[in-house]
């Protein structure tokens, strides 16, 4: 009994929890391998520094844009899904019922009960019943496109916003390093943040997550650093 409510609650939480940080996540990988690939170019701060803020604002806008538009469809596929229940209710309410019936049986009520719980449920609110108990459409689970988009847009710019901090305050020469190094460490902790709140293996998450993001790193400055010779 404990275990079980223990779970869902588990799932909840990490639901917006591995959201979050897989905005900050992208924010801090793609900006952190927009700095190190301009500054392998070799040019100078203010440069690197304007690049890396076009790149958190155009990544940032993209995230917004795709989490809208995902969302919203499941969204619409919720409405229409509950447009069709709504009808059936109304034209097949003992079809409907029994429906119910059947799946608090098949959870393991005897039938008594579970055609008892369905009339009273159905009389409180039917359709609520049969969009959670049929449909597993909770006003938690619902999708929320704005909220969803906002909130991927926002993570994404404070992910972003650590590897410019580093272009800001590291010195000319270091930039590269610093913006690895603090990249990478953050990436870590985030890993390792979402690996124990989901509760997954610590060190698979920590190492997939660091591993990624220097590939992606590594990969810039070296596009970086032969484009700097080919135009500079
Ligand atoms: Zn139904």
């Amino acid at each position: 009994m404990y275990s079980h409510h223990d779970e869902a609650h588990y799932v909840t939480r990490t639901g917006w929890l591995r959201a979050a940080v897989m905005g900050a996540n992208d924010g801090i990988v793609s900006t952190a391998s927009i700095i190190i690939g301009v500054a392998a170019a070799g040019t100078g701060q203010s440069e690197i520094l304007l690049a890396g803020l076009a790149g958190l604002i155009a990544g940032a806008m993209s995230m917004a844009a795709g989490e809208y538009v995902s969302v919203s469809s499941q969204s619409d596929s919720e409405r229409a899904d509950l447009a069709r229940e709504s009808r059936e209710l109304q034209k097949n309410p003992d079809a409907e019922l029994a429906e119910l019936a059947k799946i608090y049986e098949m959870r393991g009520l005897t039938s008594e009960l579970a055609r008892d719980v369905a009339v009273q449920l159905t009389e409180h609110d039917a359709l609520e019943a049969h969009a959670r108990d049929e449909m597993g459409i909770t006003d938690l689970s619902k999708a929320r496109p704005v909220q969803a988009a906002l909130a991927s847009a926002a993570t994404f710019s404070i992910g972003g916003a650590l590897p410019l901090m580093a272009v800001i305050f590291a010195p000319l020469t270091s930039i590269i390093w610093v913006t690895t190094v603090i990249s990478i460490l953050v990436l870590g902790l985030l890993g390792s943040l979402s690996a124990k709140a989901g509760g997954a293996p610590l060190f698979r998450a920590i190492a997939r997550v660091t591993l990624w993001g220097a590939a992606a790193m590594a990969a810039t400055a070296l596009v970086g650093r032969i484009f700097g010779t080919i135009v500079g």
